[in-house]
């Protein structure tokens, strides 16, 4: 599980979070919504351990990840974690099936093993042929779904998404999340995705509202043996 307790952090003199508590279930999607600048993203990337708070623990499965060091963090990040942003964030100089592999090159796999491994999500997530297009080359939602595959490839715990559809037509928006919902379910990847849009969050098992630096809306923790497909760990 994933759990922010009383975390706080301020941007010098702005408070972004205010004693924050959230916990995430193995297996869960989650949808984290609320108004522009109420501190959903800077909750993903403490979450995530991108950032470390100023006050209040987080815990990835019970062990306290704000108390470790950055390259202990960074390890955690690499080995546990994947992530896909708003608009990609695709390296322009790689080719797709560069970036795609780029989790599994920092993980330590041979270059050969990882292009494989990457090439494979090309045809599940629509992508025949675009193998060895720059990012450049790519339409947005093009794009969005290497990022996608980038985030999955390397079989996370767990998917952080800050916005992932926010860059995208509607349409395009909800084929990326039924994607991503098809492959976090058949690995049994928790997800927790950052999103202002509603039917976006109609994908989660559970929705909270980010307000003020808090968690305003705790639902119960869903459970996650009932979905279909779900891989239990
Ligand atoms: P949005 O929906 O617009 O993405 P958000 O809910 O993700 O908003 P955050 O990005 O978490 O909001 O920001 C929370 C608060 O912290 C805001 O007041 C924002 O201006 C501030 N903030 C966020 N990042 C920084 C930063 N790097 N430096 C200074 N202030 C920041
Ligand atoms: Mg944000």
């Amino acid at each position: 599980a994933l759990e922010a307790r009383g975390v706080e952090l301020s941007f010098g003199p702005t408070p972004a979070l205010r004693g924050a508590d959230l916990t995430v279930a193995p297996g869960e999607m989650l949808a984290i919504m609320g108004p522009s600048g109420s501190g959903k993203s800077t909750l993903l990337h403490c979450l995530a351990g991108i950032l470390v708070p100023d006050r209040g623990e987080v815990l990835v499965d019970g062990r306290r990840t704000d108390l470790l060091d950055e390259t202990e963090r960074s390890a955690l990040r690499r080995d546990r974690f994947g992530f896909v942003f708003q608009f990609g964030q695709l390296v322009p100089e790689l080719t797709a099936e560069e970036n795609v592999a780029l989790p599994l090159l920092l993980g330590g796999t041979r270059r050969a093993q990882a292009l494989e491994t990457a090439r494979g999500w090309f045809a599940r997530l629509e992508l025949d042929g675009l193998e060895r297009r720059r990012s450049g080359e790519l339409s947005g939602g093009q794009a969005q779904r290497v990022a996608l595959a980038r985030g999955m490839v390397a079989r996370p715990a767990v998917l952080f998404a800050d916005e992932p559809t926010g860059a995208l037509d509607s349409l395009t928006g909800e084929r990326v999340m039924d994607l991503l919902t098809a492959a976090a379910r058949e690995q049994g990847t928790t997800v927790v995705v950052v999103t202002h849009e509603a039917r976006v969050a109609a994908y989660a098992d559970r929705e909270v509202i980010v307000r003020d630096g808090k968690v305003t809306s705790l639902g119960p923790v869903a459970s996650t043996t009932t979905s279909p497909g779900q891989v239990q760990r």
